[in-house]
């Protein structure tokens, strides 16, 4: 190559075609695919032919050009969506996916890989609704008219917003013009939606007659959104879902209520106390109540809209509706969890509600017989949280096992790269992996995962 004229060390570098001949290459060719492997191999000729003009050096053998390309394929898989335990001891992680699904869900996901009745009605041959019977179940678990699902909350909200109130008033308080992370800010899905928002009140204090006196001829919605993520205390006056639906009634303007979280039924006691539910946002009359699929609900990521099935079908029938429909393994995962809560209250075989619910003397004892297993480990309190933008504040009392070391860093950053990740948190100069969040049949592979991780 011309490249290479008058820099003998260049000249050096083996060629690519010789380089894949060669008998080193057979083994990653066979693994990767010749055309990743060939392109792994060409960015590292081009990347040791840069290293050489601009620092000189020694031109690497043949087999350490292999390896290296190799070794780059395999760091590209380590990308890829992998399998961790969460011993953070907070449930609904949204960086680790938010709900673990049931096992009724995962064997729904399953068969729901291959041809499905997506959209097929069996008993008459034809098309039949992609939704109809996912919603039905969320209707009925709500006690409510109909219930629409699409794609996550955010979408759910954008919908409503976009048919309910495109060009026309949104009255919301500044209150409640949350910032939920992962670049959601309601002020700016609101603008997305063609909605014109109105903010009234202020930030800690916002009464009736600021929504009543905003109200025009071009209010579409009054809409009322949980705060989710972090609490207001002090000198603070909120309207309930209750005033705003009745002021709703008397003006004639549907209220929605951005629930977010969607527990389902109102806990009178335990680390939910706090949470507005859905049952009770129905039930206080909100027209629409908006929640997510894979928070407190337990299941997939999905945006249930529950509520008046006249406002339901113009959500329905909006052209963004398709442009943010429920996938099949959503819905197959979705409709799972829905039974499973039809069934029982507080399903024990949804792992969310499993988890929150966890008896901390069962967390004490499986902390003990883990700790006995391991080196320099002990049983420590632990505190999680709910997450997923529910109970803030709340805290959940657990059990950790505690990994003495003198470099809790390094050791749980190798527990995150082992064979099977595990999370955990580091504090107070160890590493403390919460048995809450961390399902009882994986202890013993946790427990390896240690002994490995400290030897690695
Ligand atoms: C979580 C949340 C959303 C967004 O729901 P996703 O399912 O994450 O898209 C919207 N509103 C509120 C109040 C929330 O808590």
């Amino acid at each position: 190559m011309a490249a290479h004229a008058g820099d003998p060390t260049l000249a050096r570098l083996p060629q690519l075609d010789a380089l894949l001949r060669a008998d080193a290459a057979a083994e990653p060719l066979a693994t990767h695919g010749r055309p990743a492997f060939t392109a792994a191999v060409r960015a590292e000729l081009d990347a040791v032919r840069t290293r050489l003009r601009t620092h000189g050096g020694e031109v690497p053998a043949e087999a350490d050009l292999l390896a290296a390309a190799d070794e780059a394929l395999h760091q590209r898989r380590a990308g890829r969506l992998t399998r961790v335990v969460n011993a953070t001891g907070v449930v609904l992680h949204t960086n680790l996916g938010r709900a673990p699904l049931s096992a009724a869900a995962r064997a729904a996901v399953t068969d729901a890989t291959g041809y499905t009745t997506l959209e097929y009605d069996l008993d008459r041959g034809t098309r039949g609704s992609r939704t109809a019977h996912v919603g039905a179940l969320a209707a009925e678990l709500c006690a409510t008219e109909r219930a629409t699902v699409v794609n996550n909350g955010a979408a759910a909200l954008l919908l409503v917003l976009a048919a309910l109130a495109g060009g026309r008033q949104v009255i919301v308080s500044r209150g409640e013009l949350i910032e939920i992370g992962g670049s959601y800010r309601l002020p700016d899905v609101m603008a997305a939606s063609g909605a014109r928002m109105v903010e009234v009140g202020t930030t800690n204090r916002t009464w009736l007659a600021d929504y009543r006196d905003a109200i025009t001829d071009d209010t579409a919605l009054l809409l009322k959104v949980h705060r989710s993520n972090y609490d207001v205390v002090g000198f603070t006056e909120e309207v309930g879902i209750a005033a705003l639906a009745d002021l709703g009634r008397r003006t004639g303007v549907a209220v929605v209520h951005d629930l977010g979280s969607g527990l389902i039924r109102t806990a009178t006691d335990g680390p939910l106390a706090s949470e507005p539910s859905v049952e009770a946002s129905v039930r206080a009359g909100a027209d629409l109540t908006i929640f997510s699929g894979d928070k407190l609900l337990g299941g997939p990521q999905a945006g249930l809209v529950v509520g008046a099935a006249a406002l339901l079908r113009r959500c329905e029938q909006h052209p963004l509706a398709r442009a943010v429909r429920l996938d099949k393994l959503q819905r197959a995962a979705l409709e799972a969890t829905l039974e499973a809560h039809l069934r029982d209250p507080l399903p024990a075989d949804v792992p969310t509600v499993a988890m929150l619910h966890a008896d901390p003397d069962a967390l004490h004892e499986r902390a003990t017989a883990m700790a006995a297993r391991l080196e320099d480990a002990e049983v420590l309190p632990s505190d999680g949280l709910v997450g997923g933008g529910s109970s803030p504040g709340t805290t959940l009392p657990s059990w950790a096992v505690a990994l003495r070391t003198d470099t809790p860093d390094d050791l749980a950053a190798r527990l995150r790269v082992g064979e099977l990740p595990v999370v955990g948190r580091v504090e107070a100069g160890r590493v403390l992996l919460d048995l809450r969040t961390v399902p009882p049949s994986l202890d013993a592979e946790v427990v390896a995962a240690v002994v490995a991780a400290r030897r690695a």
